[in-house]
């Protein structure tokens, strides 16, 4: 029986103030006895995260990592220096990293790599354009996604891992996938892994990510194949970053 998670992306926001009164309020809020939670804080904010959520039974992860474990690579941060503070996840593959900042498939893959040998599970997030989704694509687009972490890590590799499904259009538009809709791709998703390993497929958490919202997540989550939730911009408002681990409990 799959663990429902979900994590908050608080992506480039924040401030000290709003990160205490947000953390106070997971800690005091979310009970993780029936799902799993987890807070994506911008790299700064991480120690104070760390002290926020430390005991709580919630986990915390970057945003982002670099491959490499240390050295000449400015503005980039290691898995090395996230586990010093605690990180059990990191994010890989956010479609905002993927078109704003280049990362390719084989990128991608490669930072899944180093975090499953730094021993911090990567949440891949993989997902379709609206023009892909539009060209009728959106399995194909998936697919590649992840086989290329697959070539990379093998299956066992991606049996360590988690993925988010977030539609690109669905990400910080309000529009979010009808439940049907992302039933249809994440139930696609699991029989494209089951083609590899059925243990895998029946095993891993597959979770949804576009707008999810206090009022949607109940029904998105009842789907058979979605685990739970990458929830961005709601997630910046305590009680409905609250609700939402509620409606997955
Ligand atoms: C995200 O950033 O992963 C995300 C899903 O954002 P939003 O919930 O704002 O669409």
């Amino acid at each position: 029986m799959r663990r429902a998670l979900v994590a908050a992306n608080w992506k480039m926001n924040g401030t000290k103030a709003k990160v205490t009164e947000l953390l106070a309020a997971f800690k005091e809020g979310i009970s993780t006895d029936n799902m799993d939670a987890a807070v994506f804080a911008p790299f700064v904010y991480l120690p104070m995260t760390e002290e926020g959520l430390s005991g709580t039974g919630i986990a915390w992860g970057g945003q982002c990592s670099y491959t490499a474990e240390s050295g000449a690579f400015t503005g980039e941060t290691s898995l090395a220096m996230l586990k010093e503070f605690g990180c059990q996840y990191v994010l890989v593959g956010h479609s905002e990293r993927r078109t704003l900042f280049g990362e390719t498939n084989e990128v991608v893959a490669d930072k899944v790599a180093a975090a499953l040998e730094q021993g911090v599970c990567p949440m891949l997030c993989i997902g379709e354009t609206l023009e892909e989704r539009e060209s009728g694509i959106t399995e194909k687009v998936v697919k590649e996604q992840i086989d290329a972490v697959i070539a990379k890590v093998g299956i066992e590799g991606l049996g360590k891992s988690v993925i988010a499904y977030e539609p690109v259009w669905a990400i910080g538009t309000g529009k979010t996938a009808t439940p049907e809709q992302a039933q249809e791709t994440h139930a696609y998703i699991r029989k494209m892994i089951s083609e590899h390993d059925t243990n895998v497929a029946e095993n891993i958490q597959i979770l949804y990510g576009g707008s999810v919202k206090a009022a949607s997540a109940k029904e998105l989550f009842s789907q058979p194949d979605i685990d739970g939730g990458l929830v961005g911009g709601a997630s910046l408002i305590a009680e409905e970053f609250v609700a939402i681990c509620a409606a997955a409990g």
